[in-house]
């Protein structure tokens, strides 16, 4: 059971010590706190743990500082969506708002290579409008001989080139803690010009130490990639680790799962569940077409497949779009088979737009007929 307080409820005043107590005295019942401190009030949420079976809502509803009770069903406690749930499913990180209803395009590259191509893929990205990008420094590969990423050495010249160009939000996976504090050095090293969403790949999905580790810091919001081999409801346990730990500004991303049914894409696109994931948690959400694909190949119509399953996410209604591009497919170190090129970003743009387009036009459309 959540216990949502008035906004800016003061922890130090007299009601809020009446309700601790008072909660503080229910048998086999614990409490968490959760402070969540926006620009312009402060939301405090009290999970209660234990029998909250026993309680009635309208008891709660009346004590001190309650504005709203909503009954959690077991899962997904934090993120997931409950009945009479009107917690917001948005959350803004370094001016970007991410949210169920919103639509952020992270194109860039998979892997960072030189300087050169970051900068050719900045300016792209700023002369059509966006302020996202994606940016691989750690990259975890199959095999070990296989270029593994520049690390930290790349992020003092991805981040000052960031700040150049106007990005805001740079998706950026970590595989080891490490990688969260080199991160957070190289930013303060270069005055934070950007923000940085930090990524659990597909291959750290169930790595819950890193999860938990991820989850306590609140400087970062995360985009955690679905597992490529285990259920939707054992990856949505993965995203309630990073909230259970405190940082619920969490995207999930759909990337296709590994199976050679998919063949002959990389993957087996599974953006179909964008509106599960929808239902289920408040969580926006992401796709990733190009490691779903993972080809150029192209229909007759002329569509590449990778476009074709960006439309299909965005016509779900998907609110992120994560999406490998490189300025010389051919010298890329890593994915270079399946990235877009740089001519082909607005392009690439147009065809989203239409597709949100389309989305919006459905929902209208939706309410048109349930309100018949
Ligand atoms: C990536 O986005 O660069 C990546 C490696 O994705 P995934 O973890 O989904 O394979
Ligand atoms: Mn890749």
């Amino acid at each position: 059971m959540i216990l949502i307080l008035s906004s800016n409820t003061d922890q130090q005043g007299t009601n809020y010590r009446q309700l601790m107590d008072h909660l503080g005295r229910l048998p086999g019942i614990s409490t968490r706190v959760h402070v969540e401190r926006g620009s312009e009030q402060t939301l405090t949420e009290i999970y209660l743990i234990g029998n909250t079976k026993a309680l009635e809502i309208e008891d709660m509803q009346n004590l001190p500082c309650v504005e709203r009770v909503v009954r959690v069903s077991e899962e997904y406690r934090i993120l997931g969506r409950h009945k009479d749930d009107l917690r917001p499913a948005y959350f803004e990180y370094n001016g970007v708002r991410f949210g169920q209803d919103t639509l952020n395009i992270f194109a860039g590259l998979c892997a960072v290579d030189n300087p050169e191509h970051v900068e050719l893929m900045l300016k792209a990205l700023r002369d059509n409008g966006q302020v996202c990008t994606r940016m691989g420094a750690y990259k975890p590969r199959t095999s070990p001989y296989a270029f593994q990423g520049h690390g930290r050495n790349c992020l003092p010249y991805v981040f000052d080139l960031a700040g150049k160009y106007g990005m805001k939000v740079i998706a950026m996976e970590i595989t080891h803690e490490s990688h969260l504090d080199e991160i957070s050095a190289a930013l303060t090293q270069t005055g934070s010009p950007t923000g940085v969403m930090l990524q659990i790949g597909t291959r750290n999905t169930q790595n819950f130490e890193l999860l938990k580790i991820v989850g306590r810091q609140r400087e970062f919001p995360v985009l955690l990639k679905r597992g490529f081999g285990i259920t939707l409801d054992e990856s949505l346990n993965a995203a309630e680790y990073l909230a259970s730990e405190g940082n619920r500004n969490v995207v999930f991303g759909l990337r296709g799962m590994k199976t050679n049914m998919g063949d002959p894409h990389r993957n087996l696109v599974d953006f179909a569940h964008v509106s599960v994931v929808k239902r289920l948690t408040r969580m926006p959400v992401c796709i990733d077409p190009s490691h779903s694909v993972g080809t150029r190949a192209a229909a007759p119509d002329g569509i590449l497949d990778v476009m074709h399953a960006t439309a299909q996410g965005v016509i779900a209604g998907a609110n992120m779009v994560l999406v490998d591009f490189h300025p010389a497919p051919p010298k890329a170190l890593v994915d270079g088979p399946q990235a877009l090129l740089l001519k082909e970003l607005p392009y690439f743009l147009d065809d989203v737009q239409l597709a949100r387009e389309a989305y919006l036009k459905r929902e209208v459309l939706q309410r048109r007929y349930q309100n018949a």
